[in-house]
């Protein structure tokens, strides 16, 4: 396999997923646009703000449609969540590594 594929061709593929329906683009304030796998479930996301990993998150908060004033629709809705996965959430001072591993 090839390591390394041109950005070109990389773009080119995303496209034509995304018209195939198979990848849909998720833009994200802070963390710029990601492409990711179309799945059935409704799903958000978790955004560590050390790490800067996203993580896909299962479920949704059910009363956003409640919020809406009457006679509006939803279509759709974006939600991040931002903080520290539970990564960075440990203590960092006992990260030191050992040395000599067996
Ligand atoms: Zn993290
Ligand atoms: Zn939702």
């Amino acid at each position: 396999m090839h390591a390394t594929l041109g950005i070109a061709t990389v773009y080119r593929c995303i496209r034509r997923f995304m018209e195939e329906g198979i990848l849909r683009e998720i833009h994200l304030p802070d963390v710029g646009t990601r492409y990711e796998y179309v799945t059935p479930e409704h799903h958000h996301y978790f955004h560590c703000n050390l790490c800067g990993h996203l993580y896909a998150l299962a479920g949704c908060a059910e009363m956003l449609e409640s919020m809406l004033p009457a006679g509006f629709i939803m279509e759709s809705h974006e939600i991040i969540l931002r903080g520290r996965c539970n990564n960075c959430a440990k203590p960092r001072n006992i990260t030191r590594k050992e040395s000599g591993k067996k």
